[in-house]
């Protein structure tokens, strides 16, 4: 029987050095060495203000829903097919959530019912940049500006991703990355905020540090640091981002190897595609996307239900995810799904994902795809 697992942590070789070194600067907190170069790396490969490295993808959403003032009652617009720390972050602030469908396509946000969804006390959108493809970044940033809100982006899937040749999580306000051993570069557990305009650099770093300015101290800004602020303990350590600096110093590499094993999926089930048996993911002419996942969606729940027992009979694990967060008990009570769930529940019903991990090799692909063919025989 075949062993091909749905996702196996990012690891090239070069994490075992830089941890060493980061041991032996005998600074293994946060802010050191390791910290500092991948910033400077995510700064350079995304053009954002200022990134920060921080302990997840979730802390770095917490971040930003502090950074963007949110208050009880306010109301957070967001897709409804989403991980569950995109809606928890707001409701941490007291936000309601108000869900909108997603596009049948993309899976992302539908751009054109955002803006029915504003009411006076709307006071951000965030949009998820599902699967690493960019949502319709022009056309929410034009609705944000005339309505006065924030743009967070969740762009936790979206690392080494661009729209029109912007990188993901740097075209909003604010972004956050995340570097979970399922992401496309990793940590282990952590992740990184964006802040896309100066002004918010300062506040954003005295969050990060427990709503203390110790960053301006160890900078000589201010001769004594202490509590200005709300904030959490928010900062990553050293350890951590050095086993990340490993996969970022070239992110090429990584990225190179799953756009080619994302093609070749992509290439082998085209026919079935094409005789209309299973959708295949799209990517609009404006979007750069990372592989950071290859989805197929079946007929319906039962065909997706017996496809997954199929290849799992065969030793390969295809899962699916987002139960949408409308329908979840805490949804229920946080948020409210504005206007027809017309795709939402039905799309992610259908929708499967294929094994996807650097390394992945041909004939892996090969037999995943011989697998789905045999079972549409
Ligand atoms: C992974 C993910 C997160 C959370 O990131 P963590 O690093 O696991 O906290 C948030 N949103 C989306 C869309 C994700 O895929």
């Amino acid at each position: 029987m075949n062993h091909i697992p749905f996702n196996v942590p990012p690891y090239l070789g070069t994490e075992d050095k830089y941890i060493r070194q980061a041991i032996e600067s005998r600074k293994i907190c946060g802010d050191g060495a390791f910290t500092k170069k991948c910033n400077e790396k995510l700064e350079e490969i995304t053009g954002s203000k200022k990134v920060l490295m921080t302990t997840s993808g979730t802390s770095a959403l917490e971040m930003t829903a502090i950074l963007c003032d949110i208050q009880p009652g306010d109301e957070v617009i967001m897709p409804s097919y989403t991980f569950v720390s995109t809606a928890n972050a707001f409701v941490l602030r007291g936000a309601t959530i108000v869900f909108v469908d997603v596009r049948p396509d993309t899976m992302n946000i539908d751009e054109k019912l955002i803006e029915d969804a504003i009411t006076d006390k709307t006071k951000a959108i965030v949009p998820v940049h599902y699967a690493g493809v960019g949502c319709e970044m022009d056309t929410i940033c034009d609705i944000a500006k005339r309505h006065g809100l924030a743009v967070v982006e969740d762009a936790a899937q979206g690392v080494m991703a661009f729209y029109k040749g912007r990188a993901l999580g740097s075209i909003g306000d604010f972004g956050c990355f995340s570097f979970h051993e399922t992401k496309n570069y990793s940590m282990g557990e952590g992740g990184a905020v964006l802040i896309n305009h100066e002004d918010d650099v300062e506040r954003a770093e005295i969050v990060r540090e427990k709503g203390t300015n110790r960053s301006r101290f160890f900078r000589g800004q201010v001769d004594k640091y202490t509590w200005v602020d709300v904030g959490s303990s928010y900062l990553q350590s050293e350890l951590n981002c050095a086993y990340l600096y490993g996969q970022i110093e070239d992110a090429s590499i990584i990225n190179n190897d799953r756009l080619r094993s994302w093609n070749r999926y992509c290439e082998a089930l085209s026919p079935l595609q094409e005789k209309g048996v299973i959708e295949l993911p799209y990517i609009p002419a404006e979007c750069t996307h990372n592989a950071h996942m290859f989805y197929i969606k079946t007929k319906d729940l039962a065909e997706r239900t017996a496809l997954t027992k199929f290849l799992k009979e065969d030793g390969i694990s295809a899962v699916f995810h987002y139960i949408p967060l409308h329908s979840s008990p805490a949804g229920q009570k946080f948020g409210r799904f504005h206007g027809e769930d017309k795709y939402t529940t039905a799309e992610s019903d259908r929708l499967l994902r294929l094994p996807m991990y650097y390394g992945l090799t041909d004939s892996d692909i090969d037999i995943v795809v011989d697998r789905i063919c045999r079972f549409y025989q």
